[in-house]
């Protein structure tokens, strides 16, 4: 892909404000959005929800379903380039897109990262430059695979190869008979059975890309998950450790540059004890857009993940985030409108929001909601950034908010 930069406020060949879409509405779409418009430029979302928080905010919302043939001649036509928010996004959806418009990251890349055994298969070809490998892993698309998946996989997990987030579509097995019916269970389709790896941490990595072939880095991101679902992200010199630190950045460059990839990447990482005393890194899997564990950028660095996916799209010059303040993230979901006041005994059948004025008493606290209409459990409501002048402040106020929303302490 190359074209000449989208410059904001101009006006484009069809005599329109320049206008970057979206393809999805949810939240990451919503940040897009917002970081667009900051920098002046006419927003377009294609999502089929009417109160989709990106579409609730942009100047454009095309109501439709993500392959809607209409649907997508009207966003191509309303924008000057496209990108997605979401990496199930159909890739023959983007490939239309593409006929007309600059799309990125390219349909070809979503379409590595929408599928677990094309993901794994791509982070072994970069193995050789990257130094850091998948966990061993079994493809399962016939009984026949399944009867000869090796021993040593077990125990391990059994991951649906499409449309797995937030740790759905995923089953732990310690034996044989254990695997076979979570097969059954998951229907029989396309899956990936990983080995089951000791983590003693886990991390994730941000890339943003140019048409140019640029690459900047942000700083790596240290995540603790609750229930498969991301929780917490800490960032400060010393959350990951330097050495390791590098090298989850190496190899994320070398995935971004081996897949020719235009737009924001994420790839997360296990830290596993490599047996002699050290640690050694794995990849786990990549998100084809901005990633929940970078939004601490929003506060914590001169320029934010989305910022850096507006400037990938529109082409305009990136440079390496600088982080100014140490930084931690708490996600906030739909479960913490169930106990307003952190205390699951007075537990409330209705939502009712959590104590935003003491939270955001604290020192550095950011507070961002997604402007989503119901609470349920579960669900991405938002998430609280705190920024502080030393990692020990950030640390102190965060087990303040932690106690106020009813959170697990921090480790
Ligand atoms: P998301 O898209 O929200 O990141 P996901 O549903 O795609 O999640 P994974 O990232 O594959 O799922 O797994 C979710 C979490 O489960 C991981 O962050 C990790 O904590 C745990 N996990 C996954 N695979 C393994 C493994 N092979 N060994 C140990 N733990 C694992
Ligand atoms: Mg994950």
């Amino acid at each position: 892909m190359s074209f000449k930069p989208l410059l904001p406020g101009a006006l484009s060949e069809r005599g329109q404000p320049i206008t970057l879409g979206v393809m999805g509405g949810g939240q990451l779409g919503r940040m897009f959005v917002q970081a667009a418009q900051a920098m002046g430029y006419t927003t377009a979302v294609l999502d089929p929800d009417p109160a989709s928080p990106a579409g609730l905010i942009s100047h454009h919302h095309v109501q439709t379903a993500y392959d809607d043939p209409a649907g997508l001649a009207e966003l191509a036509h309303l924008c000057d380039a496209i990108t997605t928010e979401f990496e199930n996004v159909p890739a023959p959806a983007l490939r239309q897109l593409a006929e007309q418009r600059p799309v990125a990251p390219s349909a070809d890349c979503v379409a590595v990262a929408q599928d677990r055994l094309q993901e794994k298969a791509h982070f072994v070809q970069c193995a050789p430059i990257s130094g850091v490998f998948p966990a061993p892993y079994a493809g399962i698309e016939s009984a026949d695979q399944m009867a000869t998946v090796p021993e040593n996989l077990l125990p391990g997990i059994l991951k649906t190869a499409r449309l797995g987030y937030d740790g759905k579509g995923q089953v732990r097995v310690k034996t044989r008979a254990e695997l076979e019916s979570a097969w059954t269970q998951l229907g029989g389709v396309a899956c990936v059975l990983e080995k089951l790896m000791p983590l003693r941490s886990e991390c994730s990595v941000l890339v943003a890309r140019g048409a140019d072939g640029q690459t900047v880095c942000f700083p790596v991101q240290a995540n603790t998950h609750l229930d498969g679902i991301l929780a917490i992200t800490e960032v400060f010199d010393g959350a990951v450790a330097g050495e390791l630190a590098q090298r989850a950045q190496a190899s994320t460059v070398a995935v971004a540059n081996h897949l020719n990839y235009v737009g924001v990447l994420c790839v997360e990482y296990f830290v596993v004890d490599n047996g002699q005393g050290g640690s050694d890194l794995i990849v786990n899997e990549m998100a084809p857009r901005p990633h929940n564990s970078g939004h601490y950028s929003q506060n914590a660095c001169d320029i934010s993940q989305f910022e850096a996916q507006v400037r990938a799209l529109a082409g305009l010059p990136l440079h390496t985030p600088r982080q100014h303040s140490p930084s931690l993230m708490v996600n906030l979901l739909g479960d913490l409108w169930f106990a307003p006041n952190g205390v699951r005994a007075q537990a409330s059948e209705h939502p009712v929001p959590p104590p935003w004025a003491e939270v955001l008493a604290l020192p550095g606290t950011h507070l961002h909601l997604y402007g989503k209409t119901s609470a349920r459990k579960g669900r991405k409501m938002g998430h609280l950034n705190i920024t502080g002048e030393t990692a020990a402040q950030v640390r102190e106020a965060a087990a303040q908010a932690l106690v106020l929303l009813g959170l697990p302490a921090l480790n």
